[in-house]
Formats: C-alpha cells, sequence, structure tokens
C-alpha cells in the first residue's frame, strides 16, 4: 500500500508542479458561477430492495459517484470527495476496485485539470459523511469545512457505525470550520450558491443550490435521493438516519425547485450526469 500511496502521490504531485511551474494557471474568477462536473466511477451489484424497489422498478440500479466544484467570483467551492482515495490508484490508468465501487479517475487531478490546486479551495462540504462521498476529503482540510453541526458530531464520535470511512476525513477535525446549526448558509453572500440543511439521510446531510446565470438554478442534491424513481414514488431508502427527517427535507427541497426552476441533479443518477458536460468543461 505504501508504494500505491507513493505512485498516486507522485502523479498528482507532477501535475501540481507543472501547475504552478505555469504550464496550468490557476482560472481568474469568472464573473458569474460556474460548476464542474468531475467523474469518480460507479457503485454496481445494489440490491434495490435496500431502496425499497424492485429491480423491475428502476430504469438503472447502477449508481455513479460525482464530485462538483463551484466557481464562484469570490471563492470556491468543492462539494464531495469521491469514493475512493486518490492515493489507492496505482498510476497506471488502471482502475480501483473495492468491494460495489469501482473508481476509474483519481479526483484530484481532475480538479487540476480544471485550473484548481485543492490548496487554493476556499470552502468544502460534504453531503453527508457515507464513505463513498468522502473518499478524498483530507486533500480539502486547508479549506473551509462547512457541516452541520450534527453530522460533525457523529463524524467525530468515538466508534461511528455505518457506512463511514473515519480515516478518509480525519484532516477535517482541524479544519477551519463553519458549524451549522441545521441551517442554511449562503456561501459568498449574494443568494447564488446556498448550502441547505436537508437532515434525513444522515444527521445533517446538505444540498447545495446553485444561481447559474446561463443555465438557470440547479441543486446539487446528494443522497436526497438515489434514484428518480424515489422523487415519483415517495419512497424512502432502507437506511435512512431519519425517515420522517428525510420526508421533510425532501418536501422543502421540492418547493424550491418548483419556485426556482430549478434543476435537481441526484449525485448517484447515471442518466443525470451522462447528459452533464464534465470538466474540465463546466456549467455556467
Ligand atoms: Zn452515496
Amino acid at each position: 500500500m505504501a508504494r500505491r500511496y507513493w505512485l498516486g502521490g507522485a502523479l498528482v504531485a507532477a501535475i501540481l508542479a507543472a501547475s504552478s511551474a505555469g504550464a496550468q494557471r490557476s482560472q481568474p474568477a469568472p464573473a458569474s458561477p460556474r460548476i464542474y462536473v468531475f467523474e469518480n466511477g460507479t457503485i454496481t451489484g445494489l440490491d434495490p430492495a435496500l431502496f425499497n424497489f424492485r429491480r423491475e422498478e428502476l430504469k438503472q440500479v447502477d449508481f455513479v459517484n460525482m464530485a462538483y466544484l463551484i466557481v464562484h467570483p469570490r471563492g470556491t467551492l468543492m462539494f464531495d470527495a469521491g469514493a475512493v482515495p486518490d492515493s489507492h490508484f496505482k498510476g497506471d490508468g488502471s482502475p480501483v476496485v473495492e468491494g460495489v465501487v469501482t473508481a476509474t479517475k483519481p479526483l484530484l487531478p481532475q480538479l487540476v485539470a480544471a485550473g484548481y490546486s485543492p490548496s487554493e479551495v476556499t470552502y468544502f462540504a460534504l453531503s453527508h459523511f457515507h464513505s463513498d462521498h468522502t473518499g478524498n476529503a483530507n486533500e480539502f482540510a486547508q479549506a473551509t469545512w462547512i457541516v452541520q453541526k450534527e453530522e460533525r458530531d457523529y463524524m467525530f464520535a468515538d466508534s461511528p457505525q455505518g457506512i463511514i470511512q473515519p480515516a478518509t476525513y480525519a484532516a477535517l477535525r482541524n479544519a477551519e470550520t463553519k458549524l451549522l446549526n441545521n441551517e442554511d448558509f449562503d456561501v459568498f453572500g449574494d443568494g447564488s450558491v446556498v448550502v441547505m440543511a436537508t437532515p434525513g439521510h444522515t444527521p445533517g446531510h446538505q444540498v447545495v443550490a446553485v444561481k447559474l446565470a446561463n443555465r438557470g438554478a440547479v441543486v446539487l442534491a446528494g443522497d436526497l435521493y438515489h434514484y428518480p424513481e424515489e422523487r415519483t414514488t415517495g419512497r424512502i431508502p432502507t437506511f435512512e438516519f431519519d425517515p420522517e427527517k428525510s420526508k421533510v427535507s425532501r418536501a422543502r427541497i421540492e418547493k424550491y425547485v418548483e419556485d426556482n426552476d430549478a434543476e435537481l441533479w441526484i449525485e448517484h443518477d447515471v442518466a443525470t450526469h451522462a447528459a452533464l458536460p464534465k470538466s474540465p468543461r463546466y456549467i455556467d
């Protein structure tokens, strides 16, 4: 593992060095917000019963794993961090398979290709602490971490249970932190990028609402839903932290979507992301 780690680290270090040498300079701040979409791979072999569905009720059972960088005139917000740490890649282009997760591309090189190094990221937020979202969270410990208090308390409890890999986010413990008490946070102060508290899937699940000048409003929905069919049937996964809170959070976000004529991007939805340009292209 040490050798793999070194190889993965060397790959990223080489790209970062190219960046600071001017081959890939950081982008000038754009005039309006942009979203970069990063691909982290897939989750396959899931049992639809976990989500209270029968196989034939779902168009697509498999998941994609995505992460996003929101670039605003006044800074950047990284949302989620992939399923597999970049250090697990061998550096030879081969995918990493860990259980149901297949990671096709390391995350940081995609970020660097968009023109941003992890140390330049202003804010970092997780939709929630499940391990398919925290893979590279440690890389963003220099950013200001936006987190709900109940979520953070769970993450740093003595022995947190569930779909959780504390080693992948341990560095956040000492990050500068914007601690929220089940509340929203207008990240850049102009209403265009808002972290919204949506508890239920986990104690402090969050989504991000972004107002784009051209495309309009978009909600990065994390795991508020896993399948589009959850929106139409109202079904809730079997492993929600608090199903009643999930229902309230979903109703609140559906109202936001309605009021703002917003798109809702379910982070694991294959069809949604197949239709989106991927970094270094962006959506604005
Ligand atoms: Zn997930």
